[in-house]
């Protein structure tokens, strides 16, 4: 099946946003083994879009629209798609009502315009949209299909995975399994760089990175008759890349490195407090999101002056006027002090530049030292981190857990 993503929207083509829904659905797309080869955007003017409209269903089966679909006049999505199909829109009550509801229970008055949203070309499939107002709906056609789908991305993403991927699934041969791996503590490129022949030329199963905030992520895709056939088929390749990264592999699926962390410390009994500085809290944070921690993550310490490093940690003062603040030397002292003073087996501590001032030649934005003590022993660890003060902070955070 050959498909094709067209947004609708004046304020997309004068690049007043971003067309993160395009983005959404062509990954969701791959993901399902759809091909996509061409994606476009056109403003709201009803002419333009039909002309849209025509050109995209001479190269695909599959269309997908997204905007239009709301109550004012420059939304004109399904108009000029029943026209394009040659349809009567007709009135779903039950749209109506739903539509209705809303307003009732958000208290808030409905427009005319709003009735408009409950009107669909004649035998079309209606999404319902339990995320706003403007339903989507499917229109099937001598071999074509046309799904349209609301602007507003939240909406659309919540009705895409709730109503368009089971509908696609119906029209796909056999059954579709995904494994993540959760990757931590090794660039997306560097990564892609040691499985690329692993990744190259791959069909069944598809191999999709991508790359959030600190963390890489690895979807394993395959298609095959039965789940257990595409188990099988996930399995060889799975092992592979283990074999490759196991020491980055943090955690399979719907996890976190926080829930793993805490899961591992609450197997082996370890209590841990944490000192931070630059992060200001956020690995405690971080931490504190799992729930059922409270058995091992005893406090959170965020020590950020020289002061508070020396009253509440102990570290010396000597230590902070010979190596500074930003030192492997105060990071050890820290992470002691935060174990010994609340009494764990683990003490955790960060000191860095966040920036953007506070930098100096030998100590630029950006440098970071993670320091741990776990019952007797001390490891350290330095970044040479990259970008703004919150990117510093948040990477600084999660590579500590890393470490961890
Ligand atoms: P509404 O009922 O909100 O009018 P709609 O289906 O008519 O919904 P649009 O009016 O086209 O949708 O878009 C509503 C809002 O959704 C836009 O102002 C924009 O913020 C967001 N939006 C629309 N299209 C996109 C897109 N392709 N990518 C990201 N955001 C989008
Ligand atoms: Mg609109």
């Amino acid at each position: 099946m050959k498909a094709e993503i067209l947004c609708v929207g004046t304020e997309l083509l004068l690049g007043d946003i971003v067309n993160t829904n395009a983005q959404f659905l062509a990954k969701e797309l791959a993901d399902l083994g759809i091909f996509v080869y061409y994606q476009s955007v056109v403003g709201d003017n009803s002419d333009k879009l039909k002309k849209s409209l025509e050109i995209a269903f001479s190269r695909a089966d599959l269309v997908i629209t997204t905007g239009g679909l709301g109550p004012t006049k420059d939304d004109l999505t399904k108009e000029v798609a029943a026209n394009y199909f040659n349809k009567e829109l007709i009135l779903d009550e039950k749209s109506l009502n739903k539509i209705k509801e809303y307003f009732e229970c958000q208290k808030r008055k409905m427009v005319e315009g709003n009735k408009k949203q409950a009107y669909f070309p004649k035998g079309s499939i209606i999404l319902p949209n339990d995320w706003g107002t403007a339903p989507g709906c499917i229109i099937e056609e001598n071999k074509k299909t046309l799904i349209l789908l609301p602007g507003p991305p939240r909406e659309m993403t919540n009705m895409f995975k709730y109503y368009v991927i089971p509908y696609l699934n119906k029209y796909q041969d056999g059954v579709l399994i995904s494994k993540v791996l959760r990757i931590c503590g090794i660039g997306e490129s560097h990564m892609e760089d040691i499985i690329s022949d692993i990744i190259k030329n791959q069909i069944n199963p598809t191999i999709a990175p991508y790359a959030k905030q600190g963390e890489v992520t690895l979807r394993i895709t395959a298609r095959a008759n039965s789940k257990e056939e595409a188990e099988n088929i996930i399995a060889p390749i799975k092992n592979e890349i283990y074999s490759r990264l196991s020491e980055y592999i943090y955690g399979e699926g719907d996890t976190s490195l926080e829930e793993e962390v805490a899961k591992l410390l609450i197997n082996k009994k370890l209590t841990i407090a944490t000192a931070e500085s630059c992060t200001g809290g956020l690995i405690a944070s971080k931490l504190i999101n799992y729930p059922g921690v409270s058995s091992v993550f005893m406090e959170g310490m965020v020590t950020y002056s020289n002061e508070s490093k020396m009253k509440r940690l102990n570290v010396k003062k000597e230590t902070l006027q010979k190596y500074g603040a930003v030192s492997e030397e105060t990071a050890i002292e820290m992470a002691m002090g935060i174990a010994k003073e609340v009494g764990t087996n683990i003490g955790l501590s960060v000191t860095g530049i966040a920036g953007p001032g506070g930098a100096s030649e030998e100590k630029p934005v950006g440098l970071v030292f993670i320091g741990l003590y776990i019952n007797g022993k001390i490891k350290t660890k330095k970044l040479n981190l990259k970008g703004s003060r919150d990117r510093i902070r948040n990477i600084t955070a999660i590579r500590a857990l890393d470490f961890l």
